[in-house]
């Protein structure tokens, strides 16, 4: 191995502190330096603000001071640095503890040993002096500890670069690691999924729970035609005709959706992209228009992914997984709304048997086309059973059978709506995952929407709408006149009925549920986000867990 190669122009220099992301764990590194993954979570918050805090701090130091070589092929920003008995000394400010030796002597822990070794050997190139040691400040317990800058420090940061400007030309992440510990204080690991990985290779094993249960922030929507959207400071600001004026800081914002005709300000819209706020525009009868959505640096989440679902063999896979967990879900609806009475278990007897048999056919279908018609048959057995589920709906809401492009009755108005409203929060999970929308694995490409959308949605239509929707019906919350507006030729929801569906449908989301192969609890916005990071590892990692959660 030669370490003398000058890093070429066109190479990018390895950040020191990446140096560091990769002694703890090379996949660690590889989701942060490869594919440009930073999850901020209140630790690295607290680091940044301990850092803050002393680079306001005036006195003999020279604080934050920059260093590059092509030699080393490194760059990295020091903390300080300081002139001790004629040598200068990197420091390094750590908001944790020191790690202890058997006799309980504070010492450094390898990855910031690491750091500190690469920051003075940055430092030597740059002063053309040697530099005996670097150190390191621990502020949980206020202790200082030296590192010998010493010719088995050297070869590590050196071989550490090797490694990294390896793994930086690699295609696949690297395995999780085998130090479990690790993943726990790990701010990737709800991207990294090493405890659901762990999983899908022993099936006994109880998860420990590493992924967040709830999505922080509010979904807003604009139903108004007549609203203004604005900026504010640092808030967005929702005024209009009829509307008391609402303001939202925008840190609480996680989506902004617009239904209708809402204005919203180039500022705004500019306010949004900068702090990356999804924006969608649905139209007032719910269709979704369009999406300002942000993915970038999602380069090689999309190649392997064009790599996995350009083989009709892996679509065909996740196509029958997808199309089993639907059919299971409309059964185990069906049969557990009809527990308690004979009667209504009667009415869908029919129906829960075709919904067996279509089950039974998918299972063994050989191609999408013969998939397809089996989940044809199961919608069909589905949709005819619903009205058994509605005994207190009365007559303006029960549906007859399934129809849409446009709805014609008032049961398939709501359910569009809720649909779109679906579509979009899947869409956006997919684009916070990085993979690709247009990208599919079962759905035909059209252009009207998106194909990985629509195939994922199959996973939720049930869970997420069709439940609470007909629970809501039965409680009879729907006004049907002041609800919806109604033509010859189509029934959709007037403002008031939409207000009603996103509430709905918002309160869905947040509500946390049991999730069967886990075992831990999570809500269902995070539960779709659990999902496509689950398809994801079908390709980039352990596959076995994607569309196995069903009803209970
Ligand atoms: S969660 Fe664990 S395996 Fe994944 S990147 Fe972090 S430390 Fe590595």
């Amino acid at each position: 191995m030669s370490f003398e190669a000058e890093v070429s122009g066109t190479e990018p220099l390895l950040r020191v502190m990446s140096l560091h992301a990769l002694e703890y764990c090379e996949r660690l590194f590889y989701l942060e330096e490869v594919e440009e993954i930073r999850l901020a979570d209140s630790s690295v918050y607290a680091g940044r603000a301990m850092h803050e805090e002393l680079a306001l701090e005036e006195g003999e130091e020279r604080r934050s001071y920059t260093l590059s070589s092509t030699i080393l092929g490194l760059t990295g920003k020091m903390d300080a640095m300081r002139h001790r008995e004629g040598s200068w000394i990197p420091y390094e400010h750590k908001k944790g503890r020191p790690m202890r030796n058997e006799k309980g002597e504070p010492g450094a822990w390898p990855s910031d040993a690491l750091q500190v070794g690469a920051y003075g050997m940055l430092l030597e190139e740059h002063l053309g002096k040697k530099i005996p040691e670097a150190r390191i400040r621990y502020h949980a317990e206020g202790v200082t500890v030296s590192v010998p800058l010493d010719d088995t420090l050297r070869l590590a940061v050196r071989t550490a670069v090797e490694r990294g400007r390896s793994l930086r030309t690699q295609k696949s992440r690297p395995p999780i690691t085998e130090h479990e510990g690790r993943c726990i204080k790990c701010s990737l690991a709800p991207v990294c999924l090493p405890e659901e990985e762990r999983l899908s290779k022993d099936e006994n094993r109880e998860p420990v729970r590493l992924f967040p249960a709830h999505v922080e922030g509010t979904t807003v929507h604009v139903v108004s035609h007549k609203a203004r959207i604005s900026k504010s400071g640092e808030t967005i600001r929702i005024e209009g005709e009829e509307m008391e004026p609402r303001v939202f800081p925008v840190n609480e914002i996680n989506s902004l959706v617009i239904h209708g005709y809402g204005q919203i300000s180039t500022q705004a819209l500019h306010f949004c992209a900068s702090r990356e706020i999804p924006i969608h525009w649905l139209s007032s009868g719910g269709t979704y228009i369009a999406g300002l959505t942000f993915g970038a640096g999602a380069v090689h989440r999309h190649l392997r992914q064009y790599a996995a679902l350009t083989q009709p063999g892996v679509c065909l896979a996740l196509a029958r997984k997808t199309v089993l967990a639907k059919i299971e879900g409309q059964l185990r609806y069906l049969l557990r709304s009809t527990r308690q009475l004979t009667q209504k278990r009667e009415s869908v007897r029919n129906s829960v048997q075709a919904l067996r048999e279509s089950l039974h056919g998918a299972a063994h279908s050989e191609g999408v086309e013969a998939l397809r018609g089996m989940e044809g048959l199961a919608a069909k057995a589905y949709f005819e059973s619903l009205p058994v589920l509605l005994p207190l709906a009365g007559e303006d809401f029960i549906p007859e059978g399934r129809n849409r492009r446009p709805p014609k009755d008032r049961f398939n108005a709501l359910l569009s709506f809720g649909y779109s409203l679906l579509y979009r929060t899947v869409l956006e999970s997919i684009i916070a995952v990085g993979l690709e929308p247009a990208l599919g694995y079962y759905h035909t490409p059209r252009s009207t929407a998106h194909p990985l959308v629509l195939d994922l949605m199959e996973l939720f239509r049930v869970s997420v709408w069709d439940i609470p929707l007909i629970g809501s019906i039965n409680r009879k919350q729907w006004d049907p006149k002041s609800d919806f507006t109604i033509t010859k030729e189509k029934v959709w929801l007037s403002e008031t009925g939409r207000k009603k569906a996103i509430v709905l449908f918002e309160r869905r989301l947040q509500e946390s549920w049991k999730h069967p192969v886990t075992e831990y609890s999570l809500s269902y916005r995070r539960t779709i986000e659990l999902e496509v990071r689950l398809l994801e590892k079908e390709w980039s990692g352990q596959p076995g867990l994607f569309a196995k959660s069903r009803l209970r």
